[in-house]
C-alpha cells in the first residue's frame, strides 16, 4: 500500500519535516518542551520567527522594503485584510480578475469597502482558462490588482504576471507560493496560506511592501489593522507557534535539502509533465480540465468518460493508497495535487496507476 497524498490542501508534507515535527512535540531539545507548550513569548519562539522569515526573505530574494508577517485567519481573512487596507474611504476602483472559485470569493468581501472593478471573468468559458494580457483592460488609476496565481479548484496557473507594473499588484498564492522562484519585487502584497506548500493550516504568510501602509485608515479594528502586527512582529496576540514552527522546517527543507526554488520548480514541472503526459496520451479518456497553456504545476485536474468511470477510478485509487484524489466539492471529478512536498515518485506512481486503469477500462 502506497499511502500517497494528492490532497488539495491540506496537504502532504516532507517526510523529514514530519519526522522531526514529531520529536519536536515530544520536546524541544532547545526548550526542554513540548512544541505543543512553549509560550509565544520565549527567546525559542523569538528566533523561530526570526528564522522563518529570514528564510523566506532569501528564498524569495526579498528586498528590505517589504514586511513578511505570520496572521492567522487563513487566505480568507486576506480578501477582507486587503480592501480594508486600500479600497476604505478611498475613491479609487480595485481591479479583481474573476478566473475561478477562490478568486471569486475575493470579490464581494472588497466590494464591502468600495468601487470594485472586475476586469475579466471566465464564468462564462466554465473556468476552464485564464485571461491572455490583451484581455486585461488594466488602468493605471486602479487602487490595485487583484488575482490569484494559483486557482486550486480549477487547476488554473498564470505563468506570467498580469497587470501593470505601476499599479499594486496583490496576489493569492495559497496553492502556489514557494512552487518555483517569482520576481518578487514586482509585487505590492503576496498572501498565502500554509496548508499547500508550506505547513499546516492555522498560518498565512503575508508579504507587503512598506508603501502600502501609506494613507492607511485609522478606523480599522486593531486584529484586521497590518500595522499592529508588524510593530508587535507578528505577536500582536497569541501566534499558532506549532503550525509557524513547521513552516520554520518546510523553509529549511527547501533551503538545505532542496537547494531553493529553482530545483524545486524543476522537480515540479517533471512531476506535472508526467501527470499531464498521461492524460495527453491517453486518447480522450482522461481529459484534462484546464487549457493547455494555463494548466496548474499544482493541481491536475481531469475527467473520466463519464461519471460513474470517474467514480471507479476514485475507488480503486483509494484502495490502491492513492488518497486526496476526488475533486472538489464543486466539481466533482479527479483533482492530483502535487505541491512540493509530493515526490516525482508518487507523480509516476499515479501515473502507472491511470495507465494501468486505462487499459482495463477502455
Ligand atoms: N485561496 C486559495 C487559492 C485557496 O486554495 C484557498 C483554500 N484552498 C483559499 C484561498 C481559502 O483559504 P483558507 O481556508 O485558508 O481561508
Amino acid at each position: 500500500m502506497n499511502n500517497l497524498n494528492f490532497s488539495a490542501g491540506p496537504g502532504a508534507l516532507p517526510q523529514a519535516v514530519l519526522d522531526e515535527t514529531q520529536r519536536a512535540i515530544a520536546m524541544v531539545p532547545e526548550a526542554g518542551l513540548s512544541l505543543l507548550g512553549i509560550s509565544h513569548r520565549s527567546d525559542w519562539f523569538a528566533a523561530v520567527l526570526a528564522e522563518a522569515e529570514a528564510n523566506i526573505r532569501r528564498l524569495l530574494d526579498l528586498s528590505a522594503d517589504y514586511h513578511v508577517l505570520f496572521l492567522h485567519g487563513g487566505a480568507t481573512l486576506q480578501f477582507s485584510m486587503i480592501p480594508l487596507l486600500l479600497l476604505r474611504g478611498r475613491t479609487r476602483t480595485a481591479e479583481y480578475l474573476h478566473t475561478g472559485y477562490w478568486s471569486g470569493k475575493a470579490i464581494p468581501e472588497a466590494q464591502r469597502e468600495g468601487a470594485v472593478r472586475v476586469l475579466w471573468s471566465g464564468a462564462d468559458s466554465g473556468f476552464t482558462r485564464l485571461p491572455t494580457d490583451a484581455e486585461l483592460p488594466c488602468t493605471a488609476d486602479a487602487a490595485y490588482l487583484h488575482y490569484v496565481s494559483n486557482e486550486t479548484v480549477e487547476g488554473l496557473q498564470f505563468h506570467r504576471l498580469p497587470g501593470r507594473d505601476d499599479v499594486a499588484r496583490v496576489c493569492d498564492m495559497s496553492s502556489d507560493f514557494l512552487g518555483g522562484p517569482i520576481d518578487a519585487g514586482r509585487f505590492a502584497l503576496i498572501y498565502a496560506h500554509a496548508q499547500k506548500n508550506l505547513g499546516p493550516a492555522g498560518v498565512t504568510v503575508v508579504i507587503l511592501h512598506q508603501d502600502l501602509l501609506r494613507d492607511a485608515p485609522d478606523d480599522l479594528h486593531a486584529l484586521l489593522d497590518y500595522r499592529n502586527h508588524i510593530a508587535a512582529q507578528s505577536i500582536f496576540n497569541t501566534p499558532p507557534v506549532f503550525a509557524i514552527y513547521v513552516v520554520l522546517l518546510v523553509t529549511r527543507w527547501l533551503l538545505r535539502d532542496i537547494g531553493g526554488l529553482a530545483p524545486m520548480a524543476q522537480i515540479n514541472r517533471a512531476k506535472a509533465d508526467l501527470l499531464y503526459g498521461a492524460i495527453d496520451a491517453s486518447d480522450g479518456f482522461y481529459r484534462g480540465r484546464a487549457n493547455a497553456t494555463d494548466r496548474s504545476l499544482m493541481n491536475v485536474v481531469f475527467n473520466l468518460p463519464s461519471p460513474a468511470l470517474d467514480a471507479e477510478f476514485l475507488e480503486r485509487a483509494a484502495a490502491a493508497g492513492f488518497h486526496g484524489l476526488p475533486g472538489h466539492r464543486s466539481l466533482g471529478g479527479i483533482r492530483a495535487s502535487i505541491y512540493n512536498a509530493l515526490t516525482l515518485d508518487a507523480a509516476a506512481a499515479l501515473c502507472e496507476f491511470m495507465l494501468d486503469f486505462r487499459r482495463r477500462r477502455s
